[in-house]
């Protein structure tokens, strides 16, 4: 199945889908992101602190998958926040992924009590002037810390990866992400698969399409304009979770889904989270 794109407001093109490597040993990310690609797969979201950028950059050396037709995302991590750490971050990051650009660059978390995301955020507007990242953006910024990055800074973020999922709707985001051109990257679409899956009012939906519950969460964010990146490690699940361009939610659908926003966050909230 063919993966559409997303054009950035840089004018990058970003597939809609791709593979998330959090919580996958390094040893274990290289067969895991190979059945990910053998599966169709060209995008792979990863960060410093994943531990896995030298087990995901081996497998897409290996792949033998023109480095154009690959989308790799790596993540700035809280410690080397400041400008000149996070050049230097950004270089063991390339050198772990075995490569000499990165498609997009985000800032992990804003830690707005450290004040440090505008400087660092410069020095990733210098890695994207110098081509090392053909695109930049921020992830968990909420929508005061976007006000404050756009006023101070020139390049407006390509991308916010953010905590999204249908128990977790972040209407607010979306809309400060529209007025800016922002693209919205859903992060634990499927809601870590904790209780979300389980949802009678998707079992419905999923029995009705003649697809799996992971299925219709993966088409609402797709037809939301996510961009969406599901993890597992399980071959059956990663085909299952590319498996999704062949049906259509319809707008009764869309209002059940709608309705499951109950302000479920899994993760921790940007506006407090500081860990080093
Ligand atoms: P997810 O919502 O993708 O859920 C993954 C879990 O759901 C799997 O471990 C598995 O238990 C289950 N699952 C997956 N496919 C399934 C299927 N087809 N059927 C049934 N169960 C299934 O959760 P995630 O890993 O937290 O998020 C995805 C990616 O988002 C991460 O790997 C990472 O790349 C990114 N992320 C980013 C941040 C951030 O702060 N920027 C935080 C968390 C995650």
């Amino acid at each position: 199945s063919k993966v559409p794109s997303i054009t950035l407001n840089n004018g990058i093109a970003m597939p809609q889908l791709g593979f998330g490597v959090w919580q996958v040993p390094d040893d274990e990310a290289a067969t895991a992101v190979g059945h990910a690609l053998d599966a169709g797969y060209r995008s792979i979201d990863t960060a410093a602190i994943y531990g896995n950028e030298e087990g995901t950059g081996k497998a897409l050396a290996t792949s033998g998958i023109a480095r154009d037709e690959l989308f790799v995302t790596t993540k700035l991590w809280n410690s080397d926040q400041g400008y000149d750490s996070a050049l230097r971050a950004f270089d063991t990051s390339l050198a772990k992924l075995g490569l000499e650009y990165v498609d997009l660059y985000l800032i992990h978390w804003p830690l707005p009590a450290r004040d440090t995301y505008v400087d660092t955020y410069k020095a990733l507007e210098k890695i994207y002037a110098d081509g090392r990242a053909k695109a930049i953006g921020v992830s968990n910024f909420q929508p005061d810390h976007l006000e404050r990055l756009l006023g101070e800074t020139s390049v407006v973020p390509a991308v916010n990866q953010i905590e999204l999922h249908p128990q977790f709707q972040q209407a607010e985001s979306r809309a400060a992400h529209a007025r800016h051109r922002i693209v919205t990257e859903a992060w634990s679409p499927l809601g870590q698969g904790r209780g979300l899956l389980e949802d009678a009012a998707i079992g419905t939906i999923a029995e009705k399409h003649g697809k799996s519950p992971a299925q219709v969460v993966l088409r609402w964010h797709l037809q939301l304009g996510n961009v969406v990146i599901p993890k597992s490690v399980t071959p059956s699940r990663i085909r299952e979770n590319i498996d999704v361009f062949d049906f259509a939610l319809d707008d009764a659908d869309l209002s059940a889904l709608a309705a499951l926003d109950s302000g479920n966050r899994l993760g921790p909230d940007p506006a407090t989270f500081d860990m080093a």
